[in-house]
């Protein structure tokens, strides 16, 4: 996102939706503008479907995915990823967190953390009950990062200086569910980190999780990728969209009209004479004229319909 390039070779960006249902206009933001990153660096931008979950998956839904980011013109310059593929990976770091002594067994369901929680900025943080050795008569469920006085400070491309204290913010998370699965900080950090992608850019709502993956690098040894947290698009009443509240899928049938209102939305102002252009010409033109700097210190895109 910043106005000095980088070399391509350096620049790896990645589209990484979950597929717990299809692409809507919220989730065509965040493909449009970290395709249009990486294109502007000259860098490779990937695509990698997020299937760490599957009781949260729908079926289908990694196609659609795939369907629709074709139809938008959105090709990837590899084969598209699952993230399920590279479970030994997820599991060999999980194991080697815990030989460090960062992790330790909990036994709290999420009910024990609803009670006894102290409430946090995105949801309770965890209280330490198991923090020192699991309490008589309960049984290990999760694994959990141990967090301390740990901060972080990184420069968000588009949200600026970001300044956390982690104990506040996240607390002592899973990094492996009690169905044994990594979890996704794990395993987001696990495959952003290293120098495989180089640039992250995605919604504000995972703004938070920046810090605890950022943890999780440095805890491997693993290089953290720059990040950028472009605005969410949210309705009227201000929630935001997602397939889990069931936002209305992309309509494939008419990709140009769909990236001319995404375009806009970015704040990107296309021509109104390209309202009706193919999906290509608008590509080029985005090329040619993406100014992220436009989406600076928002966190917020209101949907007011189709119209804008
Ligand atoms: N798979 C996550 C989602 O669809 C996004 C992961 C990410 O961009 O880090 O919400």
């Amino acid at each position: 996102m910043t106005d000095t390039e980088t070399p391509a070779a350096t620049y790896c960006g990645r589209f990484a939706p979950s597929p717990t249902g299809p692409l809507h206009a919220g989730s065509l933001l965040s493909a449009v503008c970290s395709y249009l990153d990486a294109r502007r660096h000259n860098g490779r931008w990937l695509v990698r479907i997020d299937d760490i979950d599957p009781p949260r998956e729908m079926p289908g839904a990694s196609d659609a995915i795939r369907r629709s980011l074709e139809v938008h013109g959105l090709q990837p310059d590899a084969a598209v990823s699952f993230q399920s593929a590279c479970r030994d990976r997820h599991l060999a770091a999980i194991a080697e967190l815990r030989s460090r002594g960062h992790l330790f067994d909990c036994g709290c369901s999420r009910r024990d953390l609803r009670r006894h929680g102290r409430p946090g900025p995105n949801g309770p943080l965890y209280p330490g009950t198991c923090r020192h050795g699991l309490p008589a008569g309960r049984e290990a469920r999760t694994l959990r990062l141990r967090v301390d006085q740990e901060r972080d400070s990184f420069d968000d491309q588009l949200q600026g200086p970001i300044r956390t204290c982690l104990a506040e913010t996240v607390g002592d998370f899973i990094v492996r569910r009690s169905d044994g699965l990594p979890a996704y900080h794990l395993a987001a950090a696990v495959d952003d980190g290293g120098g495989h992608i180089t640039h992250v850019v995605r919604g504000h709502d995972l703004l938070w999780c920046t810090p605890p993956q950022r943890l999780i690098q440095r805890l491997l040894g693993l290089s953290s990728p720059v990040y950028a947290h472009l605005p969410v698009l949210v309705d009227q009443h201000g929630f935001k969209l997602s397939k889990q509240q069931g936002a209305a899928p992309l309509d494939d049938r008419k990709p140009a009209a769909n990236l001319w209102l995404a375009l806009q939305r970015l704040r990107q102002a296309p021509p109104a004479a390209l309202r009706r252009a193919s999906v290509a010409t608008l590509w080029q033109w985005a090329r040619s004229h993406w100014q992220p700097e436009r989406l600076r210190g928002l966190e917020r895109i209101v949907e007011t319909g189709t119209g804008e």
